[in-house]
């Protein structure tokens, strides 16, 4: 049996920010990983550039039953930090939109930088290690594929159920209730999603086709692109709500935010254009031409009553889709829900029941939106926590 300070299961994000920290504070730390490799995650992220931070991430851009949670370990280690770190390691990095940093080369650089801290403060790592068995005595007893490790402190770093194929596993759930601490709901976040009714009849056929939309649901919104898939519908926006929605639900899709689609039409009363071509110099004409079929009259502009104009205008910016399910764990990018806040130190992570305990990154719930910010969380609550193991 080999003993350590710090034991931290999952070498994913949040798991080597936490196994760097706690080594520079002189604490023997292993880190286990059960995949080949450590983070998978990382190296698919944003497109093979990894997103890894956004310079505007604050508590607002986190979905949790706890919304301040999040507040003091982002707080603690910041956007800043992060950019700072990157920058010691000569990573090229560029802005993409609002805030939403990208390695300029690729997601590889940040894995070869964590496991570089890793090692240079003194944290070892191992892969291809299965953990069979997690008790407390005194001491955490872990046992694994490669012996049995006890510590003082244990950490639970091993992700959501998103893309089990990279390794994913329900693991951090388990290990929460075998000590008797509440999990939320999870579902799917940042996942395209499916609609009820004859959606895929009618749009199917525009797979591949987006338009700049604002999508609501009950007061959240995002103003981004919709993109209609063989399924649904997917694109920035779509992922975005689907974090806040469930089935059976119905989104608001604004398909001209920017513009009054009644008074365009008020102010072309004299137009002898038909609707449909009225409507393909808004958006594209495929998507004109089988949304004016499904929804709209066959007419020119000039002739529409008062009570179309009406109707057509609310059609454009207030299209009401109910939900009917997600692609699944297989397409999400993160897990919503997760390791009860109530029961955790915001400033430590640790367990208020079980001490030396600790949850970080995505198993706890803490979601945050498209853009970098499941990143920065990652490192908030790994760096938070490796001040305190
Ligand atoms: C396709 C995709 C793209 C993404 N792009 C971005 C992006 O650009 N920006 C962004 O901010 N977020 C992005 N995300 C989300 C982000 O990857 C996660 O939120 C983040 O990786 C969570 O970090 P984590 O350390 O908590 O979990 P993970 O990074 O998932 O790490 C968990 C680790 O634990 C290991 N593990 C699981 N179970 C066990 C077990 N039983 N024993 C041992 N090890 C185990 C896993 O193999 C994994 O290595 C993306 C997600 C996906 C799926």
């Amino acid at each position: 049996m080999i003993n350590k300070d710090v034991l931290i299961i999952g070498a994913g994000a949040a798991g080597m920010m936490c196994a760097a920290e706690a080594a520079k504070r002189n604490r023997s730390v292993l880190l286990i990983e059960h995949s080949e490799k450590a983070g998978k995650k990382i190296l698919i992220s944003g497109g093979g550039r990894c997103n890894f931070t956004n310079t505007n991430a604050s508590h607002i851009n986190f979905i949790s039953d706890n919304p301040h949670f999040c507040k003091s370990a982002l707080s603690r280690y910041t956007p800043d930090d992060f950019i700072s770190l990157v920058k010691e390691h000569n990573i090229h990095f560029h802005e993409k939109k609002d805030g939403q940093l990208f390695c300029d080369d690729s997601s590889k650089q940040i894995v070869e930088m964590l496991l570089k801290e890793c090692s240079e403060s003194g944290a070892e790592v191992i892969t291809d290690c299965t953990v069979d068995a997690v008790q407390k005595n005194d001491l955490f007893v872990v046992e694994t594929s490669q012996g049995t490790y006890t510590s003082e402190s244990l950490v639970i770093a091993t992700g959501g159920l998103s893309i089990p194929k990279m390794g994913a596993t329900d693991f951090g759930y388990r290990t929460a209730k075998h000590f008797g601490i509440k999990n939320t709901g999870i579902h799917p976040g940042l996942v395209p999603l499916l609609f009820k009714n004859d959606f895929t009849e009618t749009f199917g056929e525009l797979s591949g086709i987006s338009v700049d939309s604002y999508v609501s649901y009950g007061k959240t919104g995002f103003r981004e692109n919709i993109l209609f898939t063989h399924r649904g519908l997917s694109g920035p926006a779509i992922l975005q709500i689907s974090s806040y929605c469930r089935n059976n639900d119905s989104i608001s899709v604004n398909l001209l935010p920017e513009l009054n689609f009644y008074e365009i039409l008020k102010n072309n009363s004299g137009n002898l254009s038909l609707l449909v071509n009225f409507l393909s110099e808004y958006f594209p004409k495929r998507f004109a031409q089988v949304f004016c079929e499904k929804y709209l009259p066959s007419k020119s502009v000039n002739h529409l009553s008062e009570k179309e104009v009406k109707d057509i205008s609310e059609k454009i910016h207030d299209w009401q889709i109910i939900v009917k399910g997600s692609e699944g764990f297989n397409k999400a990018e993160v897990t919503c829900g997760g390791v009860d806040t109530d029961e955790l130190s915001s400033k430590t992570m640790e367990s208020k029941k079980v001490k030396g305990l600790y949850f970080i990154g995505e198993v706890v719930d803490v979601t945050g939106w498209l853009g970098g910010y499941n990143f920065q969380w990652a490192w908030s609550s790994g760096f938070a926590a490796g001040q305190f193991v």
